[in-house]
């Protein structure tokens, strides 16, 4: 199959094609606030098992349902409480997905065989205008091949899909960079099941108190039967394997620095880097103190080391305050949780 790259800056008609590609069925790249997703009729199984194969995602790793007016709820949930509506009302348009009971018009292969369902509205204008040419709701995962690091631009998601889907649409890079913060309502209380765009604080501040998926601290075993599917896969990965060094920006790198071999990565905040220049291949990923900007940075970071020659890779980790706490996540999940932890031990 030839991937077409549609550009609305160049091309008037762009997102009007990108919307009858979806309609009939296919799969397209599309720019969010957060991620590049990998769009389809969310209501069409079909079209939804394209996107499992594109991606080579397991089933049972369920697919966001976006859309782009909150309206469209109504047509997806089986039911919106107070607290839905409450996050609804703060944080959207934006990157917050709520997971809510779904109705039966979802299809068991977009909620990954589940009886619930995630819904997310993207602030990114282009994925509105997509999804209002589309004239459906669209299921989304990230668009890149499972296992990778989550992609970005369109660069990236042609690196991976080429060839395997009917398109993508180019909206530049994306400003956020980290997937939707995940938050279930069908529980007795909310449950954080991702950290993403909007940060454990920001959810506080609307439902009160707001539990932690154990998902996101340690590893998942395989065969385990988790709120959070999708947490228990390998995830964010480059080829080499990583080790996240956890600890004030100095501490860590100094930490790291003793450890080097011969073909050794490492992944440092921007004022580290010197110390490292011509002992490692060195990705940075922006400053200590700008936990932003390494959101937006970290997943074009950890591609960019499967272009090199390195057998390891070393990476800081910001703290896990605001959007520190989604970095923190991708890079240990980057590391399947082999994690240092020089603050162990500590008050
Ligand atoms: P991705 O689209 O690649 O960012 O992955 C979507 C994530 O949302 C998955 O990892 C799932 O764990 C989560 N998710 C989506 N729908 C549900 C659901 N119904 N219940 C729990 N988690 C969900
Ligand atoms: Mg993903």
């Amino acid at each position: 199959m030839q991937t077409k790259l549609l550009r609305p800056s160049e091309d008037a008609t762009a997102l009007e094609t990108a919307g009858a590609l979806l309609r009939a069925g296919e799969v397209v790249g599309i720019p969010t606030e957060t991620v590049y997703g990998l769009a389809a009729n969310a209501l069409d199984p079909d079209a939804v098992a394209r996107i499992f194969a594109a991606k080579g995602r397991p089933q049972d790793n369920p697919l966001i349902v976006h859309i782009a007016a909150l309206d469209d709820v109504d047509g997806i949930a089986a039911e919106f409480p107070p607290q839905a509506q409450a996050l609804a009302q703060a944080f959207w348009p934006g990157p917050l997905t709520i997971i809510l009971p779904k109705q039966d018009r979802i299809p068991m292969v977009t909620s990954g065989g589940l009886n619930t369902v995630g819904i997310r509205f993207p602030s990114h204008p282009m994925a509105q205008a997509i999804i209002r040419a589309a004239g459906v709701p669209l299921a989304a995962p990230s668009a890149n091949t499972s296992g990778r690091p989550s992609t970005t631009t369109a660069q990236h998601v042609m690196e991976d899909l080429d060839g395997k889907i009917a398109a993508v649409v180019d909206g530049g890079p994306c400003t956020v960079g980290v997937e939707s913060t995940v938050v279930s309502l069908c529980g007795a209380r909310p449950r954080l099941l991702r950290p993403g765009g909007i940060s454990l604080e920001q959810l506080q501040s609307v439902l009160g108190i707001v539990e932690v998926d154990r998902a996101l601290r340690e590893k998942i075993d395989d065969t385990e039967k988790v709120s959070a599917p999708g947490m228990k896969y390998r995830h964010y990965a480059p080829n080499a394997p990583v080790t996240v060094v956890v600890g004030p920006a100095q501490a860590s790198a100094d930490y790291i620095y003793a450890q080097l071999g011969e073909n050794s990565g490492v992944l440092c905040f921007d004022e580290c880097a010197q110390q490292f220049s011509g002992k490692a291949v060195v990705e940075t990923f922006g400053p200590a103190e700008d936990k932003e900007e390494q959101a937006r940075e970290v997943f074009d970071a950890l591609r960019r080391f499967d272009d090199t020659d390195c057998t390891e890779i070393f990476a800081q980790c910001p703290s896990a305050s605001g959007i520190g706490l989604a970095v923190a996540n991708r890079i240990k999940k980057a590391a399947g949780f082999h994690v240092v932890d020089l603050t162990e031990g500590e008050a």
